[in-house]
Order: structure tokens, then C-alpha cells, then sequence
């Protein structure tokens, strides 16, 4: 899969001959038997690779021609010693944590998302939502503010560092919730503080019933508008996705040359 970027579509053009010099048939629709996903472009690219594919068990790689590129491991320097690692077997399966979303309306029926970075729960106007939050069975707290996030580790260098939550190593078993604009005043009193989550608890969240305006649920960037949602529960789901790691050093690497 490719964006639009001129750019993207040579090196796509690129990958698919030298390729097909080395006996693969790569093809630009979705196969179920393809041995190798490969998304040119930038996170974005990669994320909605990932939904199209349906969360495929194919192992993905991405070639970056984005502006970040933290699932985007390939330059565009390094595509032929790609190409040749990839045939020789010289790299390593990452496997990476989705979240899944159980939305439940108020007439009690669930809807299944799976994320890849992260769910954002909010109002789908501007007004301060009401929430609810449970970790398993326990009531945390209820908050107020402009939304509840929470992310996998692999979004955590996403919209949830933006919101000031941590960096969570890749391979990392839990999850983390990070609050957006939490009111803390005498009459509300939210957490502050980003939490992380052990990937075996569940985190229901909870719209008061206060809240009149129908609420936006959004999965890796993908607006759900929810007019009668009671309810999400998360919790680390039992689908990963694979991608192809080359450089074990890379991750930290990344994050100095993006973040620093
Ligand atoms: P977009 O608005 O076009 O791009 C959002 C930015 O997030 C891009 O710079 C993208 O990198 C980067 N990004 C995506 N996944 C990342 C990851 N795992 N780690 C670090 N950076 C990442 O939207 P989009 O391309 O469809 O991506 C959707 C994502 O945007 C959402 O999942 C959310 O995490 C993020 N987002 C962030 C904010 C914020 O930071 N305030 C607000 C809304 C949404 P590339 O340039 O390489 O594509």
C-alpha cells in the first residue's frame, strides 16, 4: 500500500520490479497469501495498511516518505539492502500490541474496533465529558475534561505524547490511559496523570448520563460517532500484528533522531 506522494508510487514502482527480479509476483491489491506487506509512505500509511488488511498475521514493513515514520523502519537509502535482507531471511518478527474496544450502546449491543495506536473517547461536540473509569471492577474515578486516551505502546510516541503521556517501549505488556484537559476544581476532580495498564486488566469507561450530546469515539485517527453509547471496555487484545524489525537499535535511535 502507497499514498499519493509522487515519491511513494516510484518506490513503489521500484520495489515491484526488483522484486519480481528475485522471482516474487508483488501486487498492488490484497492478497491473503503474500508473504510480505509493504506500506510506502509515512504512520499514517502504515496505520490504514493495517485496518485495510484487516490486521493481517502477513508481516508488514514500511518504506518511510512520511515526516515521522516510527513504524516506517525502511528509508529510502536502504531500500536495495532491504530487498536483500528480506530475501536472505536476515531480520526479526516484531510483534505488536492492538487494543480491542468493546462498544456497547445503551439497548446493550457491542460493536468490536481493534486500534493499532490508540482510542480517543470524547464528546462529538465541544463540551466537557463526563466519564466513568473502572479497571476491572474497581471504580477509579469519575473524570471530566476534554477526553480519556488511551494508547498501545506502539502509539505511544502518537497523539498520546502529544498529550504528555509516556513513551512506552514497543514490547511492553500493558497499555496506557492519558487524560486530555482533566478538570481538577472543587467541583470535579480527575486524575492528572497519565496511568499505565496491565495488557490482563480491562478498562471500562463508563458516559454519565448527565451527558446529552452523542459521543466520538476514534480509532487511529477514524471518527465513530456513537449516538447512544453506554459504554467501552479495553483491554490488550489476543490479535497482534508482525512487522519486520532489520536494526534492533533502531526503536531508540528513532525516537533521539525524532523526539530530541
Ligand atoms: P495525521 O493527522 O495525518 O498525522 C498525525 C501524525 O501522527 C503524523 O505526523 C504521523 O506520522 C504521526 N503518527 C502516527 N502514528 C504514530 C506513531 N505510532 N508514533 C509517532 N507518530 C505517529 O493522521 P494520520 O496520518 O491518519 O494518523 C492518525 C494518528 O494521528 C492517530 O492515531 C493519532 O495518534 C495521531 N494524532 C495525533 C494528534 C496530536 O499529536 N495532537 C492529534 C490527532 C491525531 P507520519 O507523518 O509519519 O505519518
Amino acid at each position: 500500500m502507497t499514498n499519493e506522494k509522487e515519491q511513494s508510487l516510484a518506490i513503489a514502482e521500484e520495489l515491484k520490479h526488483k522484486f519480481e527480479a528475485l522471482g516474487y509476483a508483488p501486487t498492488y491489491s490484497l492478497d491473503e497469501n503474500a508473504v510480505l506487506n509493504i506500506c510506502i509512505g509515512g504512520d499514517g500509511t502504515f496505520l490504514r495498511a493495517v485496518h485495510k488488511t484487516g490486521f493481517s498475521s502477513t508481516p508488514f514493513v514500511g518504506v518511510n516518505t512520511g515526516t515521522l515514520g516510527f513504524f516506517q523502519e525502511i528509508s529510502i537509502l536502504e531500500i536495495d539492502k532491504f530487498i536483500k535482507n528480506f530475501d536472505t531471511g536476515d531480520y526479526d518478527i516484531e510483534k505488536l500490541d492492538l487494543l480491542e474496544g468493546r462498544v456497547f450502546s445503551k439497548e446493550h449491543k457491542q460493536y468490536i474496533h481493534h486500534s493499532l495506536n490508540e482510542f480517543v473517547i470524547r464528546s462529538q461536540d465541544t463540551s466537557i465529558i463526563h466519564l466513568d473509569v473502572f479497571i476491572d471492577d474497581n471504580h477509579l474515578q469519575t473524570f471530566a475534561g476534554d477526553a480519556l486516551l488511551v494508547s498501545t505502546p506502539s502509539g505511544s510516541t502518537a497523539y498520546n505524547y502529544s498529550a504528555g503521556g509516556a513513551v512506552l517501549y514497543r514490547s511492553l505488556k500493558g497499555y496506557q490511559l492519558t487524560p486530555l484537559a482533566p478538570i481538577n476544581s472543587k467541583a470535579y476532580r480527575s486524575l492528572l496523570n497519565p496511568l499505565v495498564i496491565p495488557s490482563d486488566s480491562t478498562l471500562t469507561i463508563k458516559r454519565r448520563s448527565e451527558d446529552k450530546s452523542p459521543t466520538l469515539v476514534i480509532n487511529d485517527g477514524l471518527n465513530i460517532v456513537c449516538d447512544n453509547f453506554d459504554s467501552i471496555k479495553i483491554k490488550t487484545s489476543d490479535k497482534w500484528i508482525n512487522k519486520l524489525q532489520f536494526n534492533n537499535n533502531w526503536y531508540w535511535l528513532n525516537i533521539k533522531d525524532k523526539f530530541i
